[in-house]
């Protein structure tokens, strides 16, 4: 596949769609505001993300981005949404957050133009929505300094995850509309890290994210049935 039709544009439709809501805490982004605090002190008690240069894939309206650049990281957001980056921009300036940028480009091109650049790159809930996730992989590795961190989550693909993330979370709870996710695109954890290790990045950590809805509450642990969380390093040069 040519990397740059590496992109399904209904995915990016459905996105933009909901774009005006991504920082109501109470709408369909509830989970990412949620599970955000516990990704975030997932990835910097791996690398300490001060002063570090870094990419966000996939940045969505900029939960995650604008988090790390308050955690005083140099931030990229990159997605291919417009109205999702127009609105992390818009909150970004509200919010006075000043080294944060946000571009629309895809991961591919951006690797091809600014290869080893970032020491820390992060891709969440992301590569489930892709055709080719083993590209967008790929690009991460590229666009990583030697050494440097990437962070990606995603859902795993089984009967659990089937009946957690799409059943559960779309179709009981209505924590998520229906059709955000599609089970066919769930990636296994063994198939990620294969596509890690042909991609030159090194396993750290896989931990599984969880969530009680009793509770509402999440929480990490090292079995992985549903959402998931590497880390991972990549091989110096
Ligand atoms: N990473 C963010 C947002 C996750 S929502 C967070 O975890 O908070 C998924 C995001 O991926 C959406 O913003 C969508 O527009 C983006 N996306 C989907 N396919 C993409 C692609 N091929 N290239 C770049 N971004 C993509």
């Amino acid at each position: 596949m040519n990397t740059s039709s590496n992109v399904d544009s209904a995915e990016i439709e459905k996105f933009s769609q909901l774009a005006h809501r991504w920082w109501d805490k109470d709408s369909e982004f509830k989970p990412l505001h949620a599970i955000n605090p516990i990704r975030l002190d997932w990835i910097k008690s791996h690398a300490p993300v001060s002063d570090k240069t870094l990419l966000d894939i996939g940045c969505g309206g900029g939960i995650l981005s604008e988090s790390l650049a308050r955690s005083g990281a140099q931030v990229t957001g990159i997605d291919l949404s417009v109205k999702a980056l127009k609105i992390a921009k818009l909150h970004a300036l509200e919010a006075g957050v000043k080294n944060l940028e946000y571009v629309e480009i895809s991961a591919e091109d951006l690797a091809t133009q600014k290869p080893g650049t970032f020491d820390i790159v992060t891709c969440m809930e992301m590569l489930e929505h892709v055709p080719d996730p083993a590209l967008v992989v790929q690009a991460c590795a590229r666009l990583t300094k030697p050494g440097g961190w990437v962070f990606m989550s995603t859902i795993n693909r089984n009967v659990q995850s089937f009946l957690m993330a799409i059943v559960g979370a779309e179709y009981v709870l209505n924590m998520l509309p229906k059709g955000t996710h599609e089970y066919a695109k769930f990636i296994r954890p063994s198939e990620l890290l294969g596509f890690c290790n042909s991609a030159g990045l090194e396993e750290v950590d896989l931990k599984g994210l969880h969530f009680n809805p009793l509770s509402q509450r999440y929480w990490l642990s090292q079995t992985t049935p549903v959402n998931y969380f590497l880390a991972l390093q990549k091989r110096p040069a």
